[in-house]
């Protein structure tokens, strides 16, 4: 079973990604921020954790307003890094943990939190202005990273409350992972900043003192503070700090602090912890009760025959071919694809099994491998193959037999649009392949 080792706190602010980038650790100005990551690199030296679970927020780099969700979890194997305006920063892209990150998944959704999913998306300065800190990178990242990102900067967010349940229901996740990995979880975020508004440059030492001293021994009642009361205490941005809180709910109620640093240079609070656990593990009945509560929506779905959950496992999959045939929704895209198909195949990068399934029209093959059906109804409206061909040739039937078994045989139809192209209503080889 997975076991939470250890957690590490620390700020996220683009300083630290510009000291370490640009600057000498014998720099007085810069230094502090150096020497605060020092006993923390030497710690994960020790501890060797087989995963990372990061907390932290994009800065509406790659997540923006036309969809801001509140928690949004990172399933995916790798993460290239943000481009913020000024080119992207000169490191790896970040690995992740496809297995562990789809189970906390699972689980979490299972616990009542309605969890959004992304891959592909570029990290920002939230998880690399620590993470280069924290780790060495050379040539590549030694740990993979499960990137959890908080929605705080478009208001309503999470409360500080709910961050804490999450966190809590976060450690039930890790703890019931069947295979035997070290997690240590990185809360990232503030402490006291204010960067937007004539109240930009606001501080406020006292307080964040007071909520280090808080985080480690009274998480609760860092609860119970509102948004508005985390901005006046700690600036609107540094309300970010509620991330903080996921961490304290998956540690122990009791936790040993062993490094804390805090300096304040410029704008933001940037203060580094790490805390040790004294849990005892959970006992193998709690965690099978666990894993029976986290498969029960879908206990049984995997015997209906011909039927194919669209899990996450089968989301990272099916990716990169679900992410072509989702471009059919561009113009430009589908108009190249009907121009020099083989081209455009080639031009995506999919593998020879993935563009033969769609060269072959194969909408079997196609929905075993992980490609959402909703992609297939596209590609037949780009290429003029009714709804009901697609339907017939994954039942391996002809579309005279399936028509047969519907109220209204003479239906044949594809999604609606201006630029669908006439379904193929009687071309004989569709007939007999669905092609
Ligand atoms: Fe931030």
């Amino acid at each position: 079973m997975a076991r939470i080792v250890g957690a590490i706190a620390t700020s996220h602010t683009p300083t630290i990604g510009f000291a370490h980038d640009r600057k000498s650790p014998d720099d007085p100005v810069w230094g502090p921020i150096f020497e605060a990551y020092v006993p923390i690199r030497k710690w994960l030296g020790e501890k060797k954790p087989d995963a990372l679970v990061l907390i932290y927020n994009d800065h509406v780099t790659s997540f923006f307003f036309d969809h801001y969700s509140a928690f949004a979890l990172g399933i995916g194997d790798a993460y290239p890094v943000a481009d913020e305006g000024g080119g992207a920063r000169a490191l790896p892209p970040v690995r992740g943990h496809a297995a562990l990150a789809q189970h906390v998944g699972f689980s979490l959704v299972a616990d009542e939190f309605d969890m959004s999913f992304f891959q592909d998306r570029s990290l920002d300065h939230g998880v690399l202005s620590p993470l280069s800190m924290l780790l060495p990178h050379e040539p590549d990242w030694p740990v993979p990273v499960v990137p959890l990102q908080v929605g705080v900067l478009q208001f309503p967010v999470p409360s500080a409350l709910r961050c804490y349940k999450l966190g809590q229901a976060l450690r039930r996740a890790i703890e019931s992972y069947p295979e035997d990995l070290s997690v240590v979880i990185v809360a990232t975020g503030g402490l006291s900043h204010q960067v937007h508004g004539e109240r930009a440059g606001f501080n406020n030492t006292p307080w964040d003192m007071q909520f280090l001293e808080l985080i480690e021994k009274d998480p609760v009642r860092l609860t119970e503070l509102t948004q508005a009361e985390y901005a006046r205490l700690g600036g609107m941005e540094g309300a970010e700090v509620i991330m903080w809180l996921v961490m304290r709910g998956a540690m122990s109620a009791t936790l040993r602090k062993i490094h804390q640093t805090y300096y304040l240079p410029s704008m933001t609070g940037i203060a580094t912890a790490i805390y040790e656990n004294d849990a005892i593990d959970a006992g193998v009945d709690t965690v099978s009760a666990h894993r029976a509560h986290m498969g029960r929506q879908l206990a049984g779905a995997e015997a209906l025959e011909g039927t194919y959950p669209f899990t996450l496992a089968r989301s990272v999959k099916g990716y990169r071919l679900n992410k072509f045939l989702h471009r059919m929704i561009e113009p430009a895209h589908r108009a190249r694809f009907l121009q020099d198909e083989a081209g455009a195949l080639r031009e995506a990068g999919l593998s020879s099994e993935e563009s033969d399934m769609i060269r072959h029209r194969d909408w079997r093959a196609l929905i075993r491998y992980g490609a959402s059906f909703f992609m297939l109804e596209k590609l037949g409206a780009v290429v003029g193959i009714s709804n009901l061909h697609i339907y017939a040739a994954m039942r391996g039937e002809t579309l005279e037999t399936f028509q047969k078994t519907r109220n209204a045989p003479g239906a044949l139809y594809s999604v609606a649009g201006t630029d669908a192209k006439s379904v193929a209503f009687d071309d004989a080889s569709t007939k007999a392949s669905g092609r």
